[in-house]
């Protein structure tokens, strides 16, 4: 059975599709058994899908959003 850590350290490569094929098991059969590993790769895949995304400027209706949103959070934690 794989180590969390090992998980992790096969994330990339498993993501890419470059794990063999008994490491690509080992992964998986650890991820049956493991919420935080698979709450970690889930989290890596929508930060890879997010990347490209985030090279370019927000626009002004994105900074609003954001700053409304940072706003009434503020209100309702005081
Ligand atoms: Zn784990």
């Amino acid at each position: 059975m794989l180590s969390c850590r090992e998980v992790v350290i096969n994330a990339d490569q498993l993501l890419d599709g470059e794990l063999s094929w008994r490491r690509r098991l080992a992964v998986k059969v650890h991820l049956l058994i493991c919420h935080n590993c698979r709450r970690y790769l889930r989290q890596l895949q929508r930060l890879i899908v997010a990347i490209p995304h985030m090279h370019r400027r927000a626009s002004d209706e994105e900074v609003s959003k954001v700053m409304s949103c940072i706003h009434s959070q503020g209100k309702s934690n005081s």
